[in-house]
């Protein structure tokens, strides 16, 4: 889709209802930047895993954050930008278990919070990016021209969790896919700051019964609303 006019698009939602894949595919129609803020959370996570950090002290995390460089950078081979850690490309050792297990307690401290939101504030300058995460709407860009706040059925999300990371891992069991999701949900939206929620101006897109080329069809008569451009 052409036109001047740039705007910033926010996903926020539960975890696994498909965030990621319906920003991809708006950023591709748009033609705008996608970032994943939750790679941002996941990447911080290992690197507080690999070396050690006891995250429940304040000094500790200080200095760590200190020592984390995050870059997304465009792979011509995946067609996607994917998180480089300290120049090291953690796309995918950051979506296992291990780390899914612990990034609620890391996202949910309040140094971690200001040095990714700062990150991602910086990212959206120019406009024309698709951010999805928790509290993109609410915290990272209030003023957001599109908010989007995405949900579907428990059930569904574990389901579809399950087989994506079966697929990467066959010993993968759908208990621990759905205490994983369910813990994540909880941590995510009863943290003091910047809890899941849904901004008061986000459209509910609840996608339990929507195909991805409905979803995607819905997400963009939104977008050329807020664009004036069609209808
Ligand atoms: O989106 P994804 O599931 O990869 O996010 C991983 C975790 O990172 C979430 O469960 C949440 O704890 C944290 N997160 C966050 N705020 C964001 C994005 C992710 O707290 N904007």
């Amino acid at each position: 889709m052409k036109g001047k006019k740039k705007i910033i698009i926010t996903i926020d939602g539960w975890s696994s209802c498909g965030k990621s894949t319906l920003a991809k595919q708006m950023a591709r129609e748009l033609n705008y930047v996608y970032i994943d803020s939750g790679a941002m959370y996941r990447a911080i996570t290992l690197y507080f895993l690999r070396n050690h950090i006891d995250w429940t002290r304040h000094k500790q995390v200080e200095e760590a954050l200190k020592q984390i460089d995050l870059q997304f950078d465009y792979n011509e081979n995946s067609l996607q930008s994917e998180i480089h850690l300290n120049q090291e490309n953690v796309e995918y050792v950051i979506r296992d278990l291990v780390v899914a297990e612990k990034v609620s307690e890391v996202a949910a401290i309040k140094e971690v919070r200001a040095f990714a939101v700062e990150q991602q504030r910086k990212m959206g300058k120019p406009k024309g990016i698709v951010m999805d995460g928790r509290d993109i709407g609410t915290t990272v860009f209030p003023k957001a021209e599109l908010k989007i706040f995405m949900t579907a059925d428990t059930a569904v999300r574990i389901e579809r969790r399950f087989k994506e990371l079966f697929q990467k891992n066959p010993n993968t069991t759908i208990e621990e896919v759905r205490n994983n999701l369910e813990m994540r949900d909880y941590i995510d939206s009863h943290r003091d700051v910047s809890p899941l929620r849904k901004a008061e101006d986000a459209l509910v897109l609840d996608n339990t019964n929507l195909t991805e080329k409905e979803q995607l069809d819905l997400a963009m008569k939104w977008a050329r609303e807020k664009l004036g451009t069609g209808n």
